[in-house]
């Protein structure tokens, strides 16, 4: 008898124990969801931005980014193929860039050439834009590289580009308005850092979290 209440007692404390570590774990992982992504009530409004991978995908991706930001050098050059790779190729997922000028005048100035090239041939565009970001140097990074005799450089070595059209549209008010829409883009959705990337509604904490994206995706994939 002593016996048979003992061992109603141990699976008491059995069951206990695993409602108890059920609850712990659903607690986690909620955490863990909060902090891997923030959400948004909207995605960001894609019009008049470049595009990369098929318009109709039915995933987007946008990276907010600076040209002067050696971590988004970094993620384009880690993370980013990889993404085209796996889903921009196979038209599950369309990019989309746009500036974040948290580096000054050289940001808006890159900004700027970057929004004049795609307003002339947005094919041009992600030549370019690979281009310039090849150029930020690897060590002092902070030191002044984005000049608009290097944008001219740079553009001149990208075909479809006219030079000419080029250099006129760079301090046109068309740019301006471009580079404008960028930056109140940038605090609609409270940009703090860069690169900022978000899938779909969802902003990533940490952009370099590639498993994370790749949940994400599936997941907006899954009409989730
Ligand atoms: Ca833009």
């Amino acid at each position: 008898m002593a016996k048979k209440s003992n061992n109603s007692f141990k699976l008491i404390m059995i069951l206990t124990l695993v409602v108890v570590g059920i609850l712990a774990a659903i607690i986690i992982l909620t955490q863990a969801t909060k902090e891997d992504a923030q959400s948004f009530e909207n995605m960001p409004d894609i019009s008049g931005q470049p595009i990369l991978g098929e318009e109709a995908a039915p995933v987007t991706i946008v990276e907010f980014g600076d040209f002067k930001c050696p971590a988004c050098k970094a993620w384009g050059e880690n993370v980013y193929p990889q993404l085209v790779k796996d889903y921009v190729e196979s038209g599950k997922v369309k990019f989309v860039y746009i500036n974040v000028l948290f580096h000054g005048q050289e940001s808006a100035l890159g900004a700027a050439a970057a929004e004049a090239v795609w307003k002339q041939n947005s094919d041009a565009y992600w030549d370019f834009h690979k281009q310039l970001f090849d150029e930020q140097p690897s060590a002092n990074h902070d030191s002044q590289w984005i000049t608009t005799d290097k944008l001219i450089e740079i553009a001149s070595n990208t075909d479809g580009v006219d030079l000419e059209q080029f250099k006129e549209d760079l301090t046109s008010q068309d740019i301006v308005d471009a580079v404008r829409l960028d930056s109140e883009l940038t605090e609609e959705f409270k940009v703090e850092m860069t690169p900022t990337i978000m899938v779909n509604d969802q902003a990533l904490t940490d952009p370099f979290d590639y498993e994370k994206m790749v949940e994400i995706i599936e997941q907006e994939l899954d009409g989730e």
